[in-house]
């Protein structure tokens, strides 16, 4: 553990008994009592009893079920990131709390040392995963935690000295921090979506500001120039007198901080140096937003010390992770590329402009958010040569296709179908040799799926079947 000596936190409450209320219980009741007092764990109104709450118990936590109703009086409260700060449950935790955190800001509290925040709306588990290879690359230590998996208070008390935290840190996870201070922040991009939480697109893009505010001179903040909102937060903090690395996919910045394409090819300045990478073909990650993402990547690791060369090696081996644009194998000359974790419609977007236009047929659907679908419509009538329509949102999503489609001269073919299985059948019947049928569906996936990688794995199964020459369904 690389923690220096650490102030006391007295009565801890935590609020919620998921995977984070449980870790950060445990974390807790581990300090008492030489810095912790009590743990008290709300498990929220749905929350019963049962054998986690008795292995808490047994570790000397105070588990309530059953309510929200918080009572007592706290020094520090822990919220788990699915309670909004606009709930009831915070509100009564607030009221009887000194002061109410996230996970992320309680382990960094912990261990506040070699942190890396990276955040956006989409492309944060790429740039995390690949900020991580490329410090390794560097023969850094390095460990990827956070929203894509790890716990950061996991990893706490096993954190050789040394390693770095990349943290991906969603909206949520940032609108609950205050010390969080990043060595390098990355801003990627904002743009709708979880507006069901924060009510607004500021409230939104404020708490991913929020990566940015305790970082002083001498630490680095990539922030994307290619969206309003990023832009805004760069230039407030470059006013401030922030070091920025402008980060662009469309333009050249001519800041001394920056990173983008030249002819095709990455380039990072730092501080007036240029980095000359490799070329966007070398990536084993397609698409200009995968761009973006090894751009960011690449600027943390040379900021940390990694080599020119190690990043270059790192950039050129890092292959797609799991749902976001994954090949998911050819049958019959048509490639199959399952981007199930393309839930919004600016990652579609985004997903669309990795294959030539007009082969791409997309499987859109499912759970509806109900955004606005008149850009994505605009997209798809641009690149594609066939739509799938499916699930909850199918219809909706069919409707807008159609309207965008009328008077663009677009020939999109648009098809409906109930469920995914339908849905992909029907991509099958209409592809053509040398034709992409792409799962990228705009959408989330609780109407017929438990999770994202549920769905996606149910189409790289039908991909199999379909080699095997079986039964689509
Ligand atoms: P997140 O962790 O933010 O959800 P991921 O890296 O898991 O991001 O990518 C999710 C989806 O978002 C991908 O499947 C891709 O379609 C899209 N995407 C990835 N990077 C970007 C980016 N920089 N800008 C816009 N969309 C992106």
């Amino acid at each position: 553990m690389t923690s220096n000596a650490k102030e006391r936190l007295g009565n801890v409450l935590v609020l919620g008994l998921g995977r984070t209320g449980e870790s950060v219980a445990r974390y807790a009741a581990s300090l008492v009592p030489s810095r912790v007092d009590s743990v008290t764990l709300y498990g929220g109104a749905s929350s019963t009893p049962g054998e986690k709450t008795g292995e808490l118990e047994a570790a000397g936590v105070t588990v309530i079920c059953g309510t929200e109703d918080v009572r007592g009086s706290y020094d520090l409260a822990v919220a788990s990131p699915g309670i909004p700060e606009t709930s009831e449950f915070f509100r009564a935790a607030a009221a009887c709390s000194r002061e109410v955190i996230g996970e992320p800001e309680f382990a960094f509290r912990e261990s506040p040392e070699r942190w890396v925040a990276i955040t956006g709306t989409n492309g944060k588990t790429t740039t995390t995963s690949l900020a991580t290879h490329l410090l390794r690359e560097g023969g850094l230590l390095a460990e990827s935690v956070g929203n894509i998996g790890t716990l950061v208070t996991d990893r706490v008390s096993v954190r050789p000295e040394g390693e770095w935290f990349v943290a991906e840190l969603s909206s949520f996870q940032l609108a609950t921090t205050r010390l969080l201070h990043p060595r390098v922040s990355v801003i990627l991009n904002v743009t709708p979506d979880h507006l069901e939480w924060h009510g607004t697109m500021e409230a939104y893009a404020a708490a991913k500001e929020r990566a940015l505010e305790n970082q002083c001179a001498g630490d680095l903040a990539v922030v994307s120039v290619d969206d309003d909102f990023c832009r805004a937060m760069a230039e407030r903090a470059e006013a401030r007198g922030l070091r920025v690395c402008r980060l662009s996919v469309h333009e050249e910045p001519s800041s001394s901080c920056a990173a983008f394409l030249r002819d095709d090819s990455l380039v990072v300045r730092l501080d007036g140096t240029e980095h000359a990478l490799v070329d966007a073909s070398e990536l084993k990650i397609f698409g200009r937003h995968n761009a973006e993402n090894a751009l960011a990547a690449a600027s943390v690791a040379l900021e940390l010390g990694v080599s020119e060369v190690d990043v270059c090696r790192g950039l050129a081996s890092f292959s797609p992770i799991e749902h976001r644009i994954e090949p998911a194998g050819v049958v019959g000359g048509v490639r199959y590329v399952n981007d199930s974790k393309a839930t919004n419609t600016d990652s579609v977007e985004k997903a669309l402009t990795a294959f030539d236009e007009g082969t791409i047929v997309v499987l859109l659907g499912g759970h509806d958010k109900m955004t606005d679908l008149g850009s994505l419509a605009r997209a798809v009538c641009d690149r594609c040569f066939a739509a799938v329509c499916y699930g909850e949102a199918g219809e909706r999503i069919a409707r807008a296709l159609e309207d965008a489609r009328e008077g663009s001269g677009s020939q999109l073919v648009v098809l409906r179908a109930p469920h995914l299985r339908e849905a992909f059948d029907e991509a099958v019947r209409v592809a053509r040799a040398g034709d992409t049928v792409l799962l990228s569906p705009a959408c989330s996936s609780f109407d017929e799926f438990s999770n994202m990688g549920e769905r996606g794995r149910l189409f790289k199964e039908l991909v199999r079947n379909l080699a095997d020459g079986g039964e689509s369904a």
